[in-house]
C-alpha cells in the first residue's frame, strides 16, 4: 500500500509542478472563482459549454499542492463530457475524498483516484473539492 501512497503522492506532485490546461482561454461562456479561506487557495475556472457538453475547460490560481493537482487533474476529467456527466464524476470524486468509496471500486475515477489519501485528513477535503 504504500508503494501506492508513493505513486499516488508523485502524480500530485507532478500536476502541482506542470498544471495542465493552466490558462485563461482566448474564449469561455462560464466561469468561477473560488477561494478556501482555511487554507489560501484561490482557483478561477473557465469553462466553455456547447450544447450540454463541456467543450474546453481551463483554470488559474495559487494555493497548495492539493488544490492546484486537483483542478488539473479535474480539468483531464472533465474535457468532452456532459454536464450531467460531470455533476456525477462530481459525487463520485467527493465520496472519495470523504471516505465513502471503499478501495477497489474507484475503477471510474481514473486518475483521480490519487485524491484518495485525502479522505484521511479532512482539513484538506476543502482543498481538494475547491475547484470542483
Ligand atoms: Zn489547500
Amino acid at each position: 500500500m504504500s508503494d501506492l501512497t508513493d505513486l499516488y503522492q508523485e502524480v500530485i506532485l507532478d500536476h502541482n509542478k506542470s498544471p495542465r490546461n493552466y490558462r485563461e482561454p482566448d474564449s469561455f461562456n462560464r466561469d468561477a472563482i473560488g477561494h478556501n479561506p482555511l487554507c489560501g487557495d484561490r482557483i478561477r475556472l473557465y469553462l466553455q459549454i456547447e450544447e450540454g457538453r463541456i467543450a474546453d475547460v481551463a483554470f488559474q490560481g495559487s494555493g497548495c499542492a492539493i488544490s492546484q493537482a486537483s483542478a488539473s487533474l479535474m480539468t483531464e476529467a472533465l474535457k468532452g463530457i456532459t454536464v450531467e456527466e460531470f455533476e456525477k464524476l462530481f459525487g463520485r470524486f467527493h465520496s472519495l475524498v470523504t471516505g465513502k468509496i471503499v478501495e477497489g471500486s474507484q475503477q471510474d475515477l481514473g486518475k483521480l483516484v490519487v485524491f484518495s489519501g485525502v479522505s484521511q485528513y479532512p482539513v484538506r477535503v476543502k482543498c481538494a473539492t475547491l475547484p470542483w
